[in-house]
C-alpha cells in the first residue's frame, strides 16, 4: 500500500505579493534592458544572432544543471534549500501533474526574485563600448530564458498549452511535451535541461551528468539520486506518470 501522492500548497499572504512583486519587477528590468538593447545596438552587426543564441543555449545548460544538483544530491530535510529546492523537485517526479496546478504567481516567482536584480544591473549598464553591447545583448538571452524555465517546463506538462506556445514547441524553440516526457521515465536521469531542450541530445550522448556523478560520487562517497529513491519507496506503485496519461 502506497502513500497518497503529495503535492505543494499555494503560497499566500506576504509570500505571494513577494513573488507578484518579483514577477512585476523582474519583467519591468527586462522590458528596460530590451529598450535599450534595441535603440543603442545595431541589430544588423553579424554576431547579434550568434551572442543571442549562444545566451539563450546557455539559460537552457544551465537549467540543467540546476535541476540535476537537485534531483541528484542532498537530502530534502536540509536546511532552507531542502524545503524550498528539493521538495518541489522530489515531488514532481512522483506527482507531476501537481505542477499542472500551480499558478502563474508560484511558478515563477522564485525565479524571477533571483533574477530581478542581475537584470536591473544589466539594463543600468551603459552601452558605449563593444564588450558592453554584447554583454547586455548576451544577459538578455541568458535572463530573460532563464526566468521562464519554469514557466516552459510548465507549458511542456500542460496536454494542450496555449496555440502559440504550442507553435514554438513544435519549430523546437521552446522545450516539448514529448522531449521533456524522456525526463519522466524512472530513474529521472536523463534531458535534465527545461528551457529550449537544445542541450538535451548532446549531453546524454556524452554521459556529461553521469561523468559528474562518478567524480562526485569518488570524492565524497555520496550516491546519486539517494533521497530520489527513498521518495520512490515512499511512493511506490502510487507514482504518477505524465508521459503515458494522455
Ligand atoms: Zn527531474
Ligand atoms: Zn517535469
Amino acid at each position: 500500500m502506497s502513500a497518497p501522492l503529495p503535492g505543494i500548497d499555494a503560497s499566500t499572504g506576504a509570500l505571494r505579493w513577494l513573488w507578484l512583486a518579483a514577477i512585476g519587477a523582474a519583467f519591468a528590468a527586462l522590458a528596460v534592458l530590451g529598450a535599450r538593447i534595441v535603440t543603442r545596438v545595431d541589430l544588423g552587426q553579424w554576431w547579434v544572432p550568434l551572442v543571442f543564441a549562444a545566451s539563450v543555449l546557455g539559460a537552457d545548460f544551465a537549467s540543467g544543471v540546476v535541476h540535476w544538483s537537485a534531483d541528484t544530491w542532498g537530502r530534502d530535510d536540509l536546511p532552507v534549500i531542502g524545503r524550498r529546492l528539493l521538495v518541489p523537485f522530489r515531488l514532481h517526479h512522483v506527482n507531476p501533474d501537481d505542477f499542472l496546478r500551480r499558478n502563474f504567481a508560484d511558478t515563477n516567482g522564485d525565479v524571477a526574485l533571483l533574477a530581478a536584480g542581475p537584470i536591473a544591473a544589466l539594463a543600468m549598464m551603459p552601452l558605449d563600448e563593444a564588450w558592453q553591447r554584447v554583454t547586455a545583448l548576451g544577459g538578455f538571452g541568458l535572463c530573460g530564458a532563464g526566468m521562464l524555465t519554469n514557466q516552459i517546463h510548465q507549458w511542456a506538462h500542460m496536454p494542450s498549452p496555449p496555440r502559440p506556445i504550442r507553435f514554438l514547441q513544435n519549430v523546437g524553440i521552446l522545450l516539448g511535451r514529448d522531449a521533456h516526457a524522456t525526463h519522466h521515465n524512472r530513474p529521472y536521469d536523463a534531458h535534465y535541461c527545461i528551457t529550449t531542450g537544445w542541450c538535451n541530445r548532446p549531453l546524454d550522448a556524452i554521459g556529461f551528468f553521469r561523468g559528474f556523478e562518478r567524480a562526485i560520487t569518488r570524492v565524497t562517497g555520496a550516491r546519486p539520486r539517494h533521497d530520489d529513491e527513498r521518495y520512490e519507496r515512499r511512493y511506490g506503485s502510487g507514482i504518477a506518470s505524465f508521459a503515458t496519461d494522455d
